[in-house]
């Protein structure tokens, strides 16, 4: 009997939970073997947090319809992450373009436009927190779409690595610290860095943040396996605030949305208290990604990477520099400003992501070795899909992918740079009194 197909997939975050349940789900008899640092949920996974949100508001029609299909998942359709899910409502702040960009795609995918167009008053009016809000730096009106809400982040990733490891995937706390190749450069498994071997038909990299480092360390004297510009590791500021009960404080966020306001100085995201976790927390985000350039020395090359020597650095601290933790002030004070009062910051994280730059992910075989595969890129808004991208990264294992999907996530493909509030724009190097 031939020896059942087998895969190993590098991290236990949003792109390998997902996949390593669909392999299951696809191919129940398949030994899929899923490596992570840490025991499940890890909290150093960008897809570990108190929430993310969940929403289809997308300018390009395929992530929208992607992000439909999930949002079905995420309200009843797939029972493992549903009860994580929070319907809230999203507010954006906007552009007329951007709206009618996004009725036009609503009206395509969906035939009506879920979305009400409110002007930058109506909004303050409309939701007492936001009374003061500045709303600076371009924004012309807001949408509200009452379908968007967020997920219990690290609730549903647990829960979902649950489901892969209850459907018989096997898990290893082991750090990837290289893959290993044959002679003929093909992929042939991982060593780990307590010095173990695992090997596989498929390699699949899911290592997030960590991914162009791995390639480089894997083979430093093979540019042609190295990421070089296709992926960048890059770090965004989230705050959580403490807010008093009372009036001028939780009382002020009953019924909020989601609130975001990508312009101006201070470009934000705001996530209202809403769970057993955040009954009193608002988590708000400094959306302005910073890389953290190392060299890296067996291949004579700049690598953004997370501080490796900073693991904690991860997950939530309040050992961060002023100058940072200056930034999560000033979006409180745009976001709320005379509003709410005695928010307190409690602590910070500064959360890693792959990010690519044309933000489209990269779920392709690795064209420079066979039996590699690479899904990595979320780009700062891959935790939406965990219920359903691990569906399309089968796919591509399978070379089934469509052709637009293949053309869109290829390794190599013409990329055509955008510039958003998620294009890293700076270093942390260059933050005053940051040090690794
Ligand atoms: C601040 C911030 C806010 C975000 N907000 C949203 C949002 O609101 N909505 C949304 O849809 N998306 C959001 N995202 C994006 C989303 O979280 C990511 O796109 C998604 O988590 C990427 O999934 P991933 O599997 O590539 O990486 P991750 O989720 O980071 O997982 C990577 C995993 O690989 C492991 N790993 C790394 N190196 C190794 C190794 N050498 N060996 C073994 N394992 C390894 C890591 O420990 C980790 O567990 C946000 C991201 C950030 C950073």
């Amino acid at each position: 009997m031939a020896a059942p197909r087998s895969y190993l997939i590098v991290g236990a975050g949003c792109f390998g939970a997902s996949t390593a349940r669909a392999l299951k789900q696809t191919y129940p008899d398949a030994d899929v073997l899923l490596v992570d640092p840490a025991p499940f949920p890890d909290p150093a996974a960008a897809a570990h947090d108190f929430n993310k949100i969940i929403r289809a508001e997308y300018d390009d029609p395929a992530y929208m319809a992607l992000a439909l299909e999930a949002k079905e998942a995420w309200y009843g359709a797939d029972p493992v992450v549903s009860p994580f899910f929070h319907r809230s409502g999203a507010l954006w702040s906007v552009t007329d373009g951007r709206a009618h960009r996004l009725e036009d795609n609503y009206r395509r995918l969906l035939g009506r436009v879920p979305l009400e167009v409110l002007s930058l008053d109506d909004a303050r009016e409309r939701f007492p927190v936001l009374g003061s809000c500045k709303f600076e730096g371009g924004a012309e009106k807001c949408v509200l779409s009452p379908e968007a809400g967020w997920a219990e982040a690290a609730g549903a990733l647990g829960a979902v690595v649950k489901a892969a490891v209850d459907a018989g995937v096997r898990y290893e706390v082991a750090t990837v610290e290289k893959l290993q190749f044959d002679q003929d450069d093909t992929c042939t498994g991982v060593v780990t860095a307590d010095g173990r071997t695992f090997e596989a038909q498929h390699v699949v990299l899911c290592s997030g943040a960590y991914t162009p480092w791995l390639l480089a360390e894997s083979a430093p004297e093979r540019p042609i396996l190295h990421a070089g510009d296709r992926l960048k590791a890059a770090a965004v500021l989230m705050c959580v605030f403490k807010v008093p009960p009372g009036e001028k404080g939780l009382d002020k966020y009953k019924g909020a949305p989601v609130m975001v306001h990508p312009f101006g100085e201070f470009p934000a995201e705001c996530i209202p208290p809403g769970d057993s976790h955040t009954r009193d927390l608002a988590k708000c985000t400094h959306e302005f990604p910073y890389t953290h350039k190392t060299y890296h020395e067996p291949s004579k090359q700049d690598i953004s990477v997370p501080p490796l020597s900073k693991a904690e650095r991860m997950t939530w601290t309040t050992d961060l520099p002023d100058a940072l933790t200056a930034n999560s002030k000033s979006v409180w004070d745009m976001f709320f400003g005379g509003a709410v009062q005695g928010m307190k910051p409690e602590s910070y994280r500064l959360c890693w992501d792959s990010s690519t730059p044309d933000e489209d992910w990269i779920i392709s075989p690795h064209p420079a070795s066979k039996n590699l595969y690479i899904a990595a890129g979320g780009s700062f808004h891959g935790y939406k899909f965990l219920p359903i991208i691990g569906k399309y990264i089968v796919q591509m294992l399978d070379g089934k992918l469509s052709e637009e999907h293949s053309r869109k996530w290829a390794w190599d493909r013409d990329i055509t740079p955008i510039v958003t509030k998620y294009t890293p724009r700076g270093d942390l190097k260059d933050v005053v009194g940051y040090h690794d």
